[in-house]
């Protein structure tokens, strides 16, 4: 039907970190379809997700389209000028009272390169303050502080394809790819087939593990000690490979002795599998040659979320699988455009390019650049942000395109947190949870309007390309925290994206020779990428590692934060559907997708529900020390005895509200996947 299309425009799915090409068909300034484009990542293939809930969000009748202003609780529309001073007035009394600390800042893990540059500089250029962090910290703040830790990055080793192509085995933690990944776990699926020995190590029955040579049910919160047991193992087999651990590593005798004491036989105990694939997944994996860690949300989202990365990052190592092809350590990044965001500078302990504050020369160059004296101390974590916020040290909160009242843990404390603000401001496209307790709502755009970049998850810098323009009053995200550092006194004088992509190339080394001009000339970069003529970085640690020498770092294995007793007896972990995507907000505004998934569930084992009299579809309570939610019982085998699993797209029934917000000491993601709950039939 090309005859009904008036432009196609290439641009990124604005879903999840795969990164897949999409074509975006317009008609009559709208989008009116979509249709997958030949990408390096999907190579012609799209989801569910991208196929049809990438467009539709975008042109609903609940956008926002104008600036908000409460008063006397309810929003009154407001124009551009009197909604920007009001926020800049407020914040600058504020400073003047509290200090610059006492402002924090929520950038955008969806929006582009540019938007999340440009929002780091406004907290730190012209508010003065670290207090700037993005959605990695509930996601994968885990990896970013562990692989960097131990191999001086955080990002994922090799590419896509690399990892589900010609490998002869994979081992997949934590990770369910099928639903959160598609087509990437479409790439596992014809990884297997093509041969390739799939070990799943994951809590729950899977897509993937119907197809595994092995799945490994473990328990939740035990990956350290199933870890160090499978170096135990490699170890004491004599498939370590001494020469790399010799040439290319650190830190090895220290580690040697702390996994002697992970005897396999007590370590299957504790992780409820059997001590023969145990040894069966350490035999394939160390003896293959080509086999990637491939992990996600599973490992990262516990109060010892760090400490797992490490302790894969240790797997890895002692067998040798760096820097080469087929090999790695490969997390799985959320959201479209959260290793952008991380990137970018959206975190509190790094400048853009993960640079820190006291290396040498760095403080001096961004101040050079941005012509401005800059904080130096470690900003809060955004985990941090709502106790501080309750306790009365951040007074004002920037919130751009996130929406922690869904999708952060104890929701009861996130509220009171963003209750005790005297300023909250939210930039977005709908109306959120969140939005609703805002003092000032600015409507930004969506990423069908805007130029830009994302990095999807294996580093690749992609064109985000504008196709219609934003409805109503709405404005460029760009434009907005541009005119914001101007009320506060800073003189911001960015404006296309391709401007401010050019200053990132100024001042972050890893993006030092990318621009929207090689990439619009058809070149596909992944950083580092350090000048014009380099070619990008498909594997990372080739020759050496990014902080020379790999760090074995000697991991432990503790209980989770809060374990199951008498009055919460089940053990719950949480995660994603295959048809919508986080706080739903896109998602939940395409008919075709709500129609097959529009109700919370939770997943309990089936011995379970008949000991608590629940049959399938019944509603039932799952309370947790934090508060309690409705929602409907999904009984069968999918979680094993006294587990049980939840989503959280739907503001109703939302796990969130009873999920526990303790954190890891490391780098501060909460722990997500290990909660005790009650389950009882209403
Ligand atoms: Fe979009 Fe991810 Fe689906 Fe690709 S796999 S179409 S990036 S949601």
């Amino acid at each position: 039907r090309d005859w009904q299309v008036e432009d196609k425009v290439v641009t990124t799915c604005p879903h999840c970190g795969v990164g897949c090409q999409l074509e975006l068909q317009v008609r009559g300034g709208r989008v009116v379809g979509v249709e997958p484009a030949y990408g390096p990542a999907n190579r012609g293939i799209l989801c569910v997700k991208g196929k049809f809930g990438s467009y539709k969000f975008a042109s609903s009748s609940d956008r926002l389209t104008d600036p908000l202003i409460k008063e006397n609780g309810e929003f009154r529309k407001a124009g551009w000028d009197e909604a920007l001073d009001l926020i800049a007035d407020r914040m600058k009394a504020i400073i003047a009272k509290d200090g610059p600390d006492a402002i924090a800042g929520f950038s955008c893990s969806r929006a582009p390169n540019e938007d999340n540059y440009m929002f780091q500089k406004m907290m730190r250029a012209a508010i003065g303050t670290n207090n700037v962090d993005n959605c990695a910290r509930v996601c994968h703040s885990a990896s970013v502080t562990g692989l960097a830790t131990t191999l001086g990055s955080g990002a994922m080793t090799n590419t896509i394809r690399d990892v589900t192509h010609d490998v002869d085995a994979i081992l997949l933690v934590g990770s369910n790819t099928t639903e959160a990944h598609p087509v990437i776990g479409a790439q596992i699926r014809a990884a297997v087939r093509a041969g390739a020995k799939l070990i799943v190590v994951d809590p729950r029955r899977t897509d993937l593990t119907s197809m595994a040579e092995l799945h490994l049910p473990i328990r939740p919160g035990t990956d350290i000690a199933f870890a160090n047991a499978m170096v135990n193992i490699i170890i004491a087999n004599g498939w370590a490979d001494e020469a790399f651990i010799a040439q290319r590593t650190e830190g090895f005798e220290a580690l040697r002795e702390i996994v002697a004491e992970y005897e396999p036989e007590k370590v299957a105990r504790l992780c409820h599998i059997p001590v023969a694939d145990l040894y069966r997944a350490a035999e394939i994996y160390a003896k293959a040659e080509r086999a990637p860690i491939i992990y996600c949300l599973g490992v990262t989202e516990h109060t010892s979320g760090t400490q797992n990365v490490m302790s894969l990052s240790n797997l890895a190592m002692v067998v040798g699988k760096y820097g080469r092809p087929g090999c790695g350590i490969n997390p799985l990044r959320g959201q479209n455009n959260v290793q952008g965001a991380c990137d970018m500078g959206c975190e509190p302990h790094n400048l853009p390019g993960y640079q820190k504050f006291d290396a040498p020369g760095v403080m001096d160059k961004f101040e050079g650049v941005w012509g401005r004296a800059l904080p130096r101390g470690i900003g809060l974590r955004a985990t941090q942000v709502f106790g501080a916020a309750a306790e009365g040290r951040v007074k004002g909160l920037f919130i751009f395109g996130e929406d922690p009242m869904v999708t952060d843990p104890n929701t009861a404390h996130v509220r009171a947190g963003l209750e005790a603000l005297d300023l909250l401001v939210v930039d977005e496209l709908f109306m959120t949870p969140t939005a609703e307790l805002a003092d000032v709502v600015l409507p930004g755009s969506a990423y069908v309007e805007k130029e830009g970049t994302f990095s999807n998850t294996e580093r690749r810098v992609q064109r985000v390309r504008k196709a219609v323009d934003a409805p109503g009053n709405a404005r460029l995200d760009t434009w907005i925290f541009a005119e914001v550092m101007r009320r506060m006194g800073y003189p911001e004088t960015l404006e296309t994206a391709a401007d401010i992509m050019d200053e990132i190339a100024l001042v972050d080394p890893d993006f030092g020779g990318i621009s929207h001009a090689r990439l619009d000339a058809g070149e596909s970069l992944q950083w580092p990428c350090s000048t014009r003529d380099h070619p990008g970085t498909p594997i990372m640690h080739v020759g050496a590692f990014k902080r020379g020498l790999g760090y074995f770092y000697p991991t432990e294995y503790q209980e989770p934060n809060e374990v199951p007793d008498e009055d919460y007896p089940i053990l719950m972990s949480t995660g994603r559907m295959l048809y919508h995507y986080n706080n739903g907000a896109m998602t939940h505004r395409t008919e075709g997708l709500t129609r097959i998934a529009s109700q919370s569930y939770i997943q309990i084992n089936e011995t379970d529900a008949r000991a608590l009299g629940i049959a399938q579809g019944d509603l039932v309570k799952v309370s947790s020390r934090r508060g309690a939610i409705e929602t409907q019982a999904w009984v069968g085998d999918r979680v094993g005895e006294g587990e049980a699993f939840m989503t959280f797209h739907f503001p109703s029934g939302n796990p969130n509200v009873v999920a526990n917000d303790a954190t890891d000491p490391l780098c501060f993601i909460p722990e997500y996947k290990v909660c005790a709950i009650r389950v009882e039939k209403t």
